[in-house]
């Protein structure tokens, strides 16, 4: 019998009749001979309303006892669903996250999954009940509540889909599907029908609050075919399928997203040696903080600056890990800036694609944005903005790539899903252990590419697009891009290229920038780029740091970086790639699948 899970998001549950039409599609799935599994969030503002009542009462109110409030919310909701499907003349049980046994790690307010058990739920499907499960929460190993972080529900949903080998995950919220950016943002964002894993991973974490990201890490994990529908369309309109396939073959980018406080923190005067990124990096992931757009100056006189973002909200926990390794080091300064915005443009198409930069870099300067920092990886371009200017920024890259409108229609696309029921069963239990925790696929070594580094480059709008402008109109297909913090007005911008056209970039690149007050154009004719590629890459906020350990401990130098959802790059001397590449192999051995 095929069974779906059906969660419904706060807006979707938000009042008793929205909770009554929740039931009714419940019901009418199982009447259309489906078991059920319904996964509900909190009514309406509920949690943001208990987050301000924990803040009202206490300056700092302990992660155990905020975990124990915030799973209150949905346990409200999961009842009243349950009631409206009884006055329907339904069967079905509620159940909490500890009830189902939904078992997680320690770590309150942003625990992780490590393995649920499906007995009790299957044995309510099979007496023909509808099961309605809480979101967002599990327990620990001595019974603690936990809770997943904000918007976990989705987690949940597709984490109960995987495990109960569900045929369908469908997620109900207050839109049509996933849409080329977020509708509230940008008036002429166009639902998609359908985005891939790796693009919606990218999408998810870059901003898009349509999705928890972690929720895509299952869905590509466990191959789990997630739909995003609208729950208060009565005619049951076709959303968004996030699976294996992007909407287009060939469009270079998909979408686009807006982080709306970011703020960047950097380390002028480090010492540029291996181990560097290793101090820094540790501590920071000690106070589980992610960061983003990582950025290294290249060095002189052995010193570098490094710089990097974090949410606003994780600033002051940053600071704090970051003042004791600069002390550490000695003369380091730390500064820092917020009331930034990172843009960023998403789409697996632009990694064999020219052009893509270039295009992104001239929409914003015509619109007179100046770009702060700029990073990319293969399928992403983020580049950091004044909060003024995030909106503005948004549409304009909205509008260069024509997202409003239909990409060409596409029929090549994967059959299944691949599902888990034909993977072995000792497989599938290999899989489902230890559900979240990280998974690499493969450490590998380019040494294709050198790398052209413009110094000194005006902190003002429109220099990028010229420089990729030109790059672009020979053809030249550049792969990472890093542009970094200008701390003193001015900033480094580098960028690397097939070694055979190192050359013809720095001729390029010189003539491009001659009248534009730029520093001396450096170039290292042969880099190595190292990269680890997995699932959880940037969640797990030990990937990087990892990395920067077993390089440290092989004596082996980092010169740039750019991490995405799905891989961190590293650059390195060349001379250093084979030495990083053992290092690295070693470092991972224990988690690759
Ligand atoms: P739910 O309560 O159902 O989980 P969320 O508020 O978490 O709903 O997510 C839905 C919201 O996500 C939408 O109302 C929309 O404003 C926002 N959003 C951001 N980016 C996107 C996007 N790319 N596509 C669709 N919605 C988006
Ligand atoms: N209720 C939780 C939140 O508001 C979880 C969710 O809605 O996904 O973050
Ligand atoms: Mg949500």
């Amino acid at each position: 019998m095929s069974l779906i899970v059906q969660k419904f998001g706060g807006t979707s549950v938000a009042t008793p009749e929205k909770i009554t039409e929740a039931a009714r599609k419940a019901i009418r799935a199982q009447q259309q001979g489906h078991q059920v599994v319904m996964v509900v969030s909190a009514m309406g503002k509920n949690t943001d309303m208990l987050v301000d009542l924990a803040n009202a009462v206490c300056s700092g109110p302990s992660a155990r006892e905020m975990d124990m409030l915030l799973s209150t919310g949905e346990q409200v909701s999961v009842a009243l669903v349950a009631m409206a499907i009884h006055e329907l003349g339904g069967k079905a049980t509620s159940l909490t996250g500890g009830q189902i046994g939904i078992k997680t790690d320690n770590s309150h307010t942003k625990a992780r999954i490590q393995s649920i058990s499906t007995d009790r739920m299957q044995t309510l499907l099979d007496d023909g009940h509808i099961v309605i499960a809480a979101g967002f929460q599990g327990a620990d190993d001595e019974g603690n509540i936990t809770t997943l972080g904000r918007g976990g529900s989705d987690t949940t949903a597709v984490a109960l889909a995987a495990v109960l080998q569900a045929d369908e995950c469908q997620i109900y919220t207050d839109v049509d599907g996933v849409f080329t950016t977020d509708p509230r943002m940008v008036a002429q964002a166009r639902k998609m029908d359908r985005v891939s894993h790796n693009e919606m991973l990218e999408l998810a974490s870059l901003g898009a609050g349509v999705m928890h990201s972690r929720s895509i890490e299952f869905g590509k994990k466990f191959n789990v075919p997630i739909h995003v529908r609208n729950s208060g369309s009565f005619t049951d309109e076709p959303g968004t399928v996030i699976g294996p396939d992007s909407e287009s073959a060939d469009r270079p980018v998909s979408g686009c997203a807006l982080t709306k406080s970011e703020a960047r923190i950097s380390l002028i005067g480090v010492p540029d040696q291996p181990g560097t990124m290793h101090q820094v990096f540790g501590v920071i992931g000690a106070a589980h903080v992610a960061v983003d757009m990582i950025v290294q100056d290249v060095g002189a006189d052995g010193l570098a600056d490094i710089a990097f973002t974090v949410m606003e909200g994780d600033l002051a926990a940053t600071l704090k890990a970051v003042k004791k390794v600069a002390s550490d080091f000695g003369n380091v300064e730390v500064q820092c800036e917020e009331g930034l915005s990172k843009v960023s443009v998403v789409g697996l198409g632009m990694a064999t694609q020219t052009g893509v930069a270039d295009r992104m870099f001239r929409a914003l300067a015509d619109d007179g944005v100046n770009i702060k920092a700029i990073t990319t990886s293969q399928i992403k371009i983020s580049v950091l903005v004044d909060k003024a200017d995030g909106q503005k920024a948004l549409r304009a890259v909205h509008r260069e790539f024509e997202l409003e409108k239909p990409p060409a229609a596409r029929s090549d696309f994967s059959e299944d899903h691949g599902r888990l029921e034909q993977s072995s069963p000792a497989d599938i239990v290999a899989r489902l252990q230890r559900m979240e925790d990280l998974t690499i696929d493969n450490v590998t070594l380019d040494q294709s590419q050198g790398r052209i580094t413009v110094t000194d480059i005006p902190d003002e709008p429109g220099i990028a697009a010229q420089i990729f402008e030109a790059v672009a109109a020979e053809n030249l297909l550049v792969d990472m891009i890093v542009q970094g913090a200008g701390t003193d007005g001015l900033a480094d911008l580098s960028f690397t290229v097939p070694r055979d056209v190192v050359t013809k970039a720095v001729q390029v690149v010189e003539d491009a920038t001659r009248d534009l007050n730029c520093g001396p154009i450096e170039s290292e004719p042969a880099i190595a780029i190292l990269s680890v590629f997995g699932i959880g890459i940037r969640s797990h906020v030990g990937v990087g740091v990892r990395m920067f350990a077993a390089l440290a401990e092989a004596k082996v130098n980092v010169e740039m970086i750019n991490t995405s959802e799905m891989r961190v790059n590293v650059v390195v001397d060349s001379a250093q790639g084979d030495a990083g590449l053992q290092a690295l192999k070693a470092a991972f051995a224990d988690v690759k699948s």
